[in-house]
């Protein structure tokens, strides 16, 4: 999914932890669980921040093997969620731990959505796997393997390596109803 719609996710995930909080806890473990949400897309910004200061196309030089796929395919491990969960179990303080625990179920719900919407053909060779260190970086991705098993997956990406595709960054509009649905609990959730 894009970014935003996995801070908007984070964001709806930390306010069903926290909704009878006080106003500082609240904050803390809701800023955790959206800064988890957003953390496994880290090195993709840091390449598109790249490709745009080299004045690239945006992910023309994208393959396996390069340091910019070896980084994502490390930070959209499921051994970050084992180790966030772990780290958890082992804090006494409430708040620290519940802190930790909104990080770490943002960073799975990054990762579930992205299994489910990372599925295209045209994606297989330069997505991230979502299984590092339990395969290796040139294993299919993990979306990709699992349409191809159940049928189960969305791809969320018009295809920007077809040079003829003018929507390439545009969302499409399944995407933008589930940041709809979102926002609207999000709101719903506030209120009430
Ligand atoms: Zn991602």
């Amino acid at each position: 999914m894009k970014p935003e719609t996995h801070l908007i996710t984070g964001g709806l995930i930390g306010l069903m932890l926290t909704k009878s909080e006080p106003l500082l806890p609240l904050t803390l473990v809701l800023g955790a669980t959206v800064i988890g949400a957003g953390m496994p897309d880290v090195p993709i910004l840091a390449q598109v921040l790249a490709d745009k200061r080299a004045g690239r196309k945006l992910f023309s030089t994208e393959s396996r093997g390069t340091m910019w796929y070896v980084l994502k395919d490390i930070s959209h491990s499921p051994l970050w969620f084992i180790f966030g969960l772990s780290i958890a179990s082992m804090i006494q303080d409430v708040l620290l731990r519940k802190i930790v625990l909104g990080f770490t179920l943002g960073y799975f719900s990054h990762w579930i959505l992205d299994a489910l919407t990372h599925c295209g053909e045209a994606f297989k060779a330069t997505d991230q796997t979502l299984l590092w260190p339990f395969v290796d970086h040139n294993s299919p991705p993990l979306g990709y393997m699992l349409k191809q098993m159940t049928g189960a997956g969305w791809e969320y990406r018009y295809n920007y390596m077809n040079p003829n595709e003018t929507r390439a960054g545009a969302t499409k509009p399944p995407e933008r109803v589930f940041q709809i649905i979102c926002v609207a609990l999000i709101i719903m959730s506030i209120i009430w």
